[in-house]
C-alpha cells in the first residue's frame, strides 16, 4: 500500500468518518492533519507501515474485507465502508491487529495511529464518547448474535430429542429426563406412575400390510397417546414398536386408569393406508409400574417392563400392574 498525502492535504472532510461523527473541536483537525492517507489497489491487503504497532484504519472511499476466522461459521468476510473504521479495540488494548485486511475495490483509507488515537481521546470533545458509541453498537451485535447462535444450537438439541416417526420425545429425551423427574418425585414424595406398551402382534401387521402401513400404525398409536394424556404427562418412543407414558404427581390407581383408557383408545383407532383405506385395528398391551421409596429409572423400567410381560402373556390388548 503506497501513502499518497497527509490527512490535511487530501481534501477528505473529518465529519464524513462516524468516529469523528458531530465533533467541531478543532484540535481533531490538528491532531489528524499529519496522519497517512494510503492508497489500496483492489485485492491487495493492508499492512501497517511500522508494523505490528496497533492502529486504526478509517475508509474514505472504497471497501475493506475483514477476514473473520469463526469457530461455528468457518472463515466469514465483514465488510467496512466509507465513514468506518477498525482496528480501535487493538488500540484500546495494545495488541496488534490479528485480523487480515483486503480493500474489496481501489480503496483510501486514513491511517491513525496509536499515539495519535490516545491523544484524540485526551484532547479532544467527543472523541471518546463516539469511540464508546461505536464500540457499544459492536458489542450488541456481537451479543445479539451470540444469542441467535444460542437459539439455534437449542433448536437442534430439541430436535435431537424428538421421534422423527412419531413426533414423540426419543429415548435420549428419555435417558437425559426419566432420573431428574424420579429424583424430583422423591424430593417432592409425590408418587409417578410409568406404563411401557408394546403394540401386539406387530411385527404381523408389517408383514401383512407393509412397512409403510406400519409406520402410519406407528403414528396412529403415537397420536392415541398425545390425544390422551395431560399436558404435565410425557409420552416417549422408547424403541421400535415399544412406546412408554410418564405421569408424573399420579399413584398406581390412577396410572391404571390411564392405562385403561388408552387400551380402549388404541383399539377404536383407525390406522389408514397410503389410500386412505382403513386396516385393521391395532392393538397394544400395557404394563403399569409405580415409583417405591429408593426406587430409580431403571428400577421403575424393570418394574413396567415386567408387568407388561404379563399382560402379552394374559393375552395382550390388556393391561397388567
Ligand atoms: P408381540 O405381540 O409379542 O409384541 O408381537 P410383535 O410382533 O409385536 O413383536 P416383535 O418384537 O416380534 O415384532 C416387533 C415388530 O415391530 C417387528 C418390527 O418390524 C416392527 N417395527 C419396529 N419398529 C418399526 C417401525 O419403525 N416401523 C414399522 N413399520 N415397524 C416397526
Ligand atoms: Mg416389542
Ligand atoms: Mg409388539
Amino acid at each position: 500500500m503506497e501513502q499518497i498525502t497527509t490527512f490535511g492535504a487530501s481534501g477528505y472532510a473529518i465529519g464524513s468518518l462516524h468516529l469523528f461523527d458531530g465533533i467541531t473541536d478543532p484540535v481533531v483537525a490538528t491532531l489528524l492533519a499529519p496522519c497517512a492517507v494510503v492508497r489500496i489497489l483492489h485485492g491487495q491487503t493492508v499492512s501497517h507501515p511500522h508494523n505490528s504497532e496497533a492502529c486504526v484504519y478509517a475508509v474514505l472511499r472504497g471497501a475493506l474485507g475483514n477476514t473473520l476466522i469463526d469457530e461455528t461459521q468457518g472463515i466469514r468476510t465483514e465488510k467496512i465502508l466509507p465513514g468506518e473504521s477498525v482496528g480501535e479495540l487493538s488500540v484500546l488494548d495494545d495488541a496488534a491487529h490479528s485480523n487480515t485486511l483486503i480493500a474489496l475495490q481501489e480503496t483510501d483509507l486514513l491511517v491513525i495511529e496509536s499515539s495519535t488515537l490516545w491523544r484524540l481521546i485526551d484532547e479532544a470533545d467527543g472523541v471518546a464518547r463516539n469511540l464508546l458509541r461505536q464500540l457499544s453498537f459492536r458489542l450488541r451485535a456481537a451479543n445479539a448474535k451470540l444469542r441467535r447462535r444460542e437459539k439455534v444450537g437449542e433448536f437442534y438439541r430439541q430436535l435431537s430429542m424428538v421421534d422423527g416417526l412419531t413426533n414423540l420425545n426419543n429415548r435420549a429425551w428419555l435417558n437425559d429426563k426419566l432420573s431428574v423427574l424420579i429424583e424430583e418425585a422423591h424430593r417432592t414424595n409425590q408418587a409417578f406412575s410409568l406404563i411401557m406398551i408394546d403394540l401386539d402382534y406387530f411385527k404381523q401387521f408389517n408383514d401383512q400390510h407393509g412397512h409403510l402401513a406400519g409406520d402410519n400404525a406407528l403414528r396412529t398409536a403415537a397420536g392415541v397417546l398425545s390425544a390422551a394424556l395431560r399436558p404435565s404427562d410425557f409420552a416417549v418412543r422408547y424403541g421400535g414398536e415399544e412406546l412408554i407414558v410418564i405421569l408424573p404427581d399420579s399413584n398406581d390407581v390412577a396410572g391404571t386408569m390411564v392405562a385403561q383408557r388408552l387400551c380402549e383408545r388404541m383399539r377404536l383407532a383407525v390406522v389408514f393406508d397410503d389410500m386412505r383405506i382403513p386396516l385393521p385395528h391395532i392393538t397394544a398391551s400395557f404394563g403399569v409400574a409405580s415409583l417405591v421409596p429408593l426406587q430409580d429409572a431403571d428400577g421403575l423400567l424393570a418394574s413396567a417392563d415386567a408387568a407388561l410381560y404379563r399382560a402379552k402373556e394374559a393375552g395382550r390388548n390388556q393391561v397388567a400392574v
